[in-house]
């Protein structure tokens, strides 16, 4: 197929180039090939089966392992002039399926859980239609040596099959080569095209130090601020944490100072972040909830204050700094106490206890599924702690369409439970 990619790429995304990998992703499937792509967080994988969706015509199947994630990326599109977009999920009610079951042919892009792919009758409609690209989004979710190995993606080779074998492609930022291997063997498919673009960030230098406590990291970091005044992260594992150290730094630097974390109203969070990307401030003390599609190409200090919960967003957070290309520093400062600490939720991103008892016996009593926004406000939630209850749910098997209606009180003891484990 001839297209103009560019064309297509400002048209339907307003972007003018493609990011390092996209535009040889997008090619292959367009070519019909089947691809593996690793390509970094962030990079902008989703790009590389929408674009081909918007020019192939027919329907794009995509494959990701949470409900939120799905239900994020259609609200994104749609608000980006995106219409024939859903996310067949068992948050939405019987009606509310059956709507968008009817009319599945009309969707141009359907993100779907692999374990609702297993449903007969959707299978049944999805044979009818006019698959024309599978994307498994998340795709080291396959292997049993990816960290979030599922057993329903066991069956999806069984699945494109059935859809009589559409091209197929497999995303992932992170895949060892035993987790590529292992994805093309479980698809069966030993022939997929690799496409594999690590992270490779030249021009960050990381350091590690380690300190004896909390003061002695604050010291150090206005030390170093001191000495150098550019845009700076400062990362935190807890909201507390980001609070108290950025009023210390207010009071001893130069700089213009700020917190931001997922506890803080909105238009606050809006407005600290609208203020560091004009530069209007120089230092943001965070939590992981800052940064999310923040695309700030000046940032030349990223400090972790505390050992990262986990690898990936470590990547992730440092992968914020030097995006210009220009040198840039990661620091990470820890003391041995730290090693507690990734095991213990960040106490603040969590709901309280008699909160949740006040949204289980709401939610038992709705008959429609409210809308997330409506019992963020109900009960003065933030979406970190909304999605915390919401994944529980997911996770415990909630996922039916039937939750809203009545959450056994068993579940609603385990979800208690691992809200006073303070797992992340
Ligand atoms: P990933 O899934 O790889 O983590 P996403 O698909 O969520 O990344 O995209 C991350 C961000 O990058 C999105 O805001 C997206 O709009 C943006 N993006 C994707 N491709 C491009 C591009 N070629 N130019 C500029 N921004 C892009
Ligand atoms: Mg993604």
């Amino acid at each position: 197929m001839r297209v103009d990619l560019y064309a297509a790429l400002k048209k339907y995304f307003g972007f003018s180039s493609f990011r390092e990998g996209q535009e040889e992703v997008i090619r292959d499937v367009l070519q019909g090939k089947d691809v593996l792509g690793i390509l970094p967080t962030g990079t902008g994988k989703s790009l590389c089966y929408q674009l081909p969706s918007k020019v192939m015509g027919g329907t794009t199947l995509v494959i990701s392992p949470l409900i939120s994630l799905m239900v994020d990326q259609v609200k994104q599109l749609k608000s980006s002039g995106f219409q024939s977009v859903t996310a067949l999920n068992s948050f939405m009610d019987k009606e509310e399926k059956q709507k968008v079951m009817n009319r599945l042919h009309a969707f141009s892009l359907v993100y779907i859980s692999p374990e609702m792919l297993q449903n007969q009758r959707l299978q049944q409609r999805l044979q009818h239609m006019n698959i024309k690209l599978f994307v498994i989004d998340e795709a080291h979710c396959i292997s049993q040596w990816g960290h979030e190995f599922r057993t329903d993606y066991l069956k999806l080779d069984q699945t494109i099959d059935l859809l009589k074998n559409p091209p197929v492609l497999a995303l992932s930022a992170t895949a060892t080569p035993e987790v590529q291997q292992d994805i093309m063997n479980k698809l069966r498919r030993p022939h997929m095209k690799k496409r594999i673009y690590p992270m490779d960030k030249q021009n960050i230098s990381l350091a590690v130090e380690e300190h004896l406590s909390p003061e002695e990291k604050t010291e150090r970091i206005i030390e170093v601020l001191t000495k150098n005044q550019a845009p700076t992260m400062i990362y935190f594992s807890s909201r507390q944490w980001a609070e108290k150290v950025s009023f210390e730094l207010r009071d001893r630097l130069k700089q213009r100072v700020a917190f931001y974390h997922g506890g803080m109203e909105q238009t606050d969070r809006m407005l600290v972040q609208q203020q560091f990307m004009n530069n209007q401030l120089d230092v943001i003390c965070c939590t992981s909830a800052f940064g999310m599609g923040l695309d700030k190409k000046d940032i030349r200090i990223v400090i972790h204050f505390h050992l990262p919960p986990q690898l990936e967003s470590f990547i992730q957070e440092i992968g914020r700094a030097g995006r210009d290309g220009e040198d840039a520093v990661s620091l990470l400062l820890f003391t041995r106490q730290d090693h507690h600490l990734p095991q213990r939720l960040i106490q603040s991103e969590l709901p309280e206890k008699k909160d949740l008892n006040r949204i289980f016996s709401f939610l038992q009593k709705e008959r429609e599924v409210p809308e997330d926004e409506d019992i963020m406000e109900r009960f003065q939630l933030s979406e970190s702690q909304w999605n915390f209850v919401k994944f529980k749910l997911e996770e415990e098997g909630m996922i039916r369409g039937r939750w809203h209606q009545k959450v056994p009180s068993a579940i609603q003891q385990k979800i208690e439970q691992s809200l006073e484990n303070r797992w992340v």
